[in-house]
């Protein structure tokens, strides 16, 4: 039997958010948005811990959302690594929150169920977590590179830069201005962090409900509801009317994408460990549910 790169997962659609304003300023459907903020509505959690806006550019910064607007502050991708798994105690302890939603790339949906299993740096805090949402990742970049790939290979200023985006074998820069930069994939790659070539996850497999861009059409988000807790909000937020939704097998490129590169990362990155393992460095993890 082939193996899963996917994961397990209940269900997967393409969708977006009906909220037009959260649509607007989102990096994709605005599905990590609009369930957040369905989810603080509801009392499912009581604040969220989002990689929100700081002094510099384009630099994220660990924040608690406990407000629809703090929401929208923390819309769109950035880039670079938000220590967000780090806030968590912050959470529950300085902002009192008894539900906690989070939100990361595969690397910190997998510290946060650990933390749940084992929680010997997170006491008291694994009944808080009340919601996981994942987002899919192939590289991440520390802000230095993200600064050197924007400024020095793009041209354009940090402060100018309107959105940025990774897709189609493209990394590309719009700026506030209109102008729009695109730079081939092969020239991020020498900035990868280094995690990067370890990770055996690119759709966060561990998470309640994950989400990215690949596999659906521009504005539209692929999902995979993966657990109960996940398949429980889903289903409450889209009784809702919080998102439209289309059957995955129904969109373009779809699924198969999906699994291409969920297959790539996995593949390549095995080989990294087998050759770090030759010389007494870890294994690395896949969930073992699978
Ligand atoms: C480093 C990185 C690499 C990615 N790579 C891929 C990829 O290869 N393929 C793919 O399909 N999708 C990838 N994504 C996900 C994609 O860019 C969108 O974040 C995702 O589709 C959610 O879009 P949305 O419109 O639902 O979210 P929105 O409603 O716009 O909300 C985005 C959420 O992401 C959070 N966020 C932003 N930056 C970070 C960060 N650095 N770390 C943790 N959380 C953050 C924000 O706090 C916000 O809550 C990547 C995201 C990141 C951060």
């Amino acid at each position: 039997m082939a193996e899963n790169f996917l994961g397990n997962y209940k269900s997967c659609v393409s969708a977006r958010a009906t909220d037009k304003e959260i649509l607007k300023g989102a990096q994709d459907g605005g599905i990590v948005t609009q369930l957040f903020a369905y989810a603080l509505e509801t009392g499912i959690i009581d604040g969220a811990i989002v990689a929100g806006p700081s002094d510099e550019p384009w630099k994220p910064r660990p924040m608690v959302a406990m407000t629809k607007d703090d929401l929208l502050k923390s819309r769109g991708t950035r880039y670079n690594l938000c220590p967000s798994v780090s806030f968590i105690k912050e959470a529950t302890r300085s902002y009192g929150l008894d539900k906690v939603g989070i939100v990361g790339v595969p690397c910190q949906v997998q510290a946060v169920r650990k933390g749940q299993l084992y929680p010997a740096g997170l006491r008291d805090v694994p009944d808080a977590i009340a919601l996981v949402v994942g987002i899919f990742c192939m590289e991440n970049f520390t802000y230095q590179s993200i600064q050197q790939l924007v400024e020095d290979h793009a041209g354009v200023k940090l402060e100018s830069v309107k959105k940025m985006e990774i897709g189609k074998g493209k990394f590309t820069v719009k700026t506030e201005r209109g102008a729009e930069i695109a730079l081939p994939l092969k020239v991020t790659h020498k900035y990868n962090q280094p995690g990067d070539h370890v990770c055996l996850d690119y759709v966060a497999e561990w998470a309640d409900v994950s989400t990215g861009s690949v596999g659906s059409p521009d504005g539209w988000s692929t999902v995979f509801v993966r657990t109960k807790k996940g398949e429980d909000v889903w289903a409450k937020a889209m009784a809702a009317g919080c998102f439209e939704t289309k059957p995955i097998e129904q969109v373009k490129p779809g699924l198969e994408l999906v699994t291409k590169l969920a297959t790539e990362k996995i593949t390549k990155n095995r080989k990294t460990l087998e050759e770090r393992a030759s010389f007494g460095v870890g294994k690395g993890l896949r969930n073992p549910y699978l």
